[in-house]
C-alpha cells in the first residue's frame, strides 16, 4: 500500500507512541493535588514547552484542545469582536464558524491561490470599527500554498483589529516562528505531525483574552474544561520535540513532489494542471488535475491500484461538489472536479512515485482514448 494523504493524516511516532504507553501506565488526572496528580501536570506542561519550542511561541499561552477545529472554535465563538473576516480557502474549521452575533465578512481570493491582501484592505478601510478578526491560513491544505502572513498580521493591526492564523498544515514542515509572524492566535493540531488523533491547541498572545467554549471544571486555566487528556498531550508534545530535534529533510520531498508533477506533466501536457504552481508551497503537497476526469473515479483507479490519495479535504471528501477553495481560485469545472491531493511525507520512495506515475499514465491513455 502506498499512502499519498499525508495533509489528512500521519501515524503515530514510535517515540510519541511509547510516551503515551508510559503515561497510561498510570492514572494521571493533572487536575487532582496528590503525588499523581502532579506529575500529570508535570508532563502536561513539559508538553506546552515543546509545543512552544516548536513554534518559537515564547510570549504565547497554549490552551490544549481535542483538535485543531475545537481550538478555531473557541476562538471564532469565544471572541469579543463584532466582525470576522476569512476567504473561501480557510479550512472548514474556520469557514463553517459562523457565531449569530458576527458578521462575517469573506474578501477574495487570486487565481494563484494566495489570498487577495489588496481587497482585505479594502474591506477593513469600510468597517466603522477596529473591533474585528481576520482569519488566515498559513498553509493551504489542498494547494499547499503559504499565504503572506507578516505582510496580513501587520495590516491587521495597522487598522487595529486581531488576527489569526491557522498554522495546522505548516507545523512541522516549515520552520515556524510565531513572534516573528507577530500573529495573535493560531491552531495547531496533533495528528498532523506524527502526534496522536484527538489533541490540539490554541495559542493565544500573552494579554489577549478569549471565553472559552465548552465550561465546567478549571482545566487550562479554565479556558477549556473536561478531564486534560494527559497522555495525548504527552505523544503531542513528543512529536513536536521530535519535529524539532529531527528536522525532516524536506528538500528531498520536494525533489519528489517536482519530479512527480514533472512527469505527469510531460504525459498530459495541457490536459493537465498543478494549482498554485506559481507560488511558494509546502514541499509535500501537489494538487492536480486532469481534465474533465471525474476526481472519483480517479480516486477510485488509484485505490484499485494500492495507492490512497484524496480528492481534497478529508472532511469533505465523499461530497461531490467541487473544492470551494478552487472555485475560490476561478478554477474552471473541467478542471476543479478533477483534482486530485497529492501529499507526501519523508517516508516515501521514488519508487512509489514512480508507480504513481504508471498507474496515471494508464489511466490518462485509457479516458484519452
Ligand atoms: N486546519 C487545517 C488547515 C487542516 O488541514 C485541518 C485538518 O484537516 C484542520 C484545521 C482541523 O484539524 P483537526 O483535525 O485537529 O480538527
Amino acid at each position: 500500500m502506498i499512502y499519498f494523504d499525508y495533509n489528512a493524516t500521519t501515524k503515530v511516532s514510535v517515540e510519541a507512541l511509547a510516551k503515551m504507553l508510559e503515561v497510561y501506565q498510570l492514572p494521571l488526572n493533572s487536575s487532582a493535588v496528590h503525588q499523581l496528580g502532579r506529575k500529570g501536570n508535570q508532563i502536561v506542561e513539559e508538553a506546552r514547552k515543546e509545543l512552544k519550542n516548536l513554534l518559537g511561541a515564547k510570549s504565547y499561552e497554549v490552551i490544549f484542545t481535542s483538535s485543531a477545529t475545537e481550538a478555531t472554535n473557541t476562538l471564532i465563538f469565544g471572541s469579543k469582536v463584532n466582525t470576522i473576516l476569512f476567504t473561501a480557502i480557510e479550512h472548514a474549521s474556520v469557514y463553517e464558524c459562523r457565531p449569530a452575533d458576527k458578521k462575517i465578512i469573506e474578501f477574495n481570493v487570486l487565481e494563484n491561490g494566495l489570498v487577495d491582501v489588496a481587497d482585505l484592505e479594502q474591506k477593513l478601510n469600510a468597517l466603522p470599527d477596529s473591533n474585528f478578526l481576520v482569519s488566515v491560513m498559513l498553509a493551504n491544505n489542498e494547494t499547499g500554498a503559504i499565504q503572506p502572513i507578516e505582510q496580513i498580521s501587520k495590516l491587521v493591526h495597522q487598522k487595529g483589529g486581531l488576527f489569526h492564523c491557522d498554522i495546522v498544515q505548516a507545523v512541522g514542515k516549515l520552520d515556524i516562528d510565531l513572534e516573528k509572524l507577530n500573529v495573535d492566535f493560531a491552531s495547531v493540531s496533533a495528528h498532523k505531525i506524527n502526534g496522536p488523533q484527538g489533541v490540539g491547541g490554541l495559542l493565544i498572545r500573552k494579554g489577549l483574552d478569549v471565553k472559552p467554549l465548552i465550561y465546567g471544571g478549571k482545566q487550562e486555566k479554565s479556558k477549556r474544561a473536561g478531564t486534560t487528556n494527559v497522555a495525548g498531550i504527552a505523544g503531542f508534545g513528543e512529536a513536536c520535540k521530535q519535529a524539532k530535534t529531527k528536522m525532516t529533510n524536506y528538500e528531498n520531498v520536494k525533489k519528489l513532489r517536482n519530479f512527480l508533477e514533472s512527469e505527469i506533466k510531460k504525459i498530459g501536457g495541457s490536459e493537465v494542471r498543478v494549482f498554485a504552481d506559481q507560488v511558494e508551497r509546502l514541499p509535500n503537497t501537489c494538487y492536480i488535475a486532469l481534465r474533465n476526469a471525474d476526481s472519483q473515479t480517479q480516486l477510485i483507479n488509484f485505490d484499485l491500484n494500492g495507492i490512497c490519495v484524496s480528492s481534497g479535504p478529508a472532511c469533505s471528501s465523499g461530497a461531490a461538489t467541487a473544492s470551494r477553495a478552487l472555485k475560490a481560485m476561478k478554477v474552471t469545472p473541467d478542471f476543479s472536479a478533477s483534482a486530485i491531493r497529492v501529499s507526501l511525507s519523508a517516508d516515501n520512495t521514488k519508487e512509489e512515485i514512480e508507480k504513481f506515475i504508471q498507474v496515471w499514465g494508464d489511466f490518462f491513455q485509457k479516458t484519452k482514448i
